[in-house]
């Protein structure tokens, strides 16, 4: 259904499916705010209350956390959406 990161073919390749319907806007990068990054932020937290480390440590493990977490939770959840549209909007 992706023709590349984020962007949708214009019909299925399998059914031919119109997915004119689908906008689904900012929603898939609020799913992966609230959804991903939210807990992800608690293992930075945690990790520099247990272990205080040095900043370094944080740029190793906490932003590729966050980044990889957040970036790949975006094409599933825009997947999600357009599928929750196509059921609630589509007739
Ligand atoms: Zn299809």
């Amino acid at each position: 259904m992706f023709r590349s990161w984020l962007k949708l073919v214009d019909r299925c390749p399998a059914c031919g499916l119109d997915y004119s319907f689908a906008h689904a806007d900012d929603g898939p990068a609020f799913f992966a705010l609230c959804i991903t990054a939210f807990p992800l932020t608690f293992i930075a937290v945690w990790l520099e209350v247990t272990f205080s480390p040095p900043w370094w440590v944080h740029a190793l493990v906490s932003v590729p956390i966050l980044a990889i977490g957040c970036l790949g939770s975006l094409r599933p959840f825009k997947g999600w959406l357009v599928a929750s549209q196509y059921l609630n909007e589509v007739p």
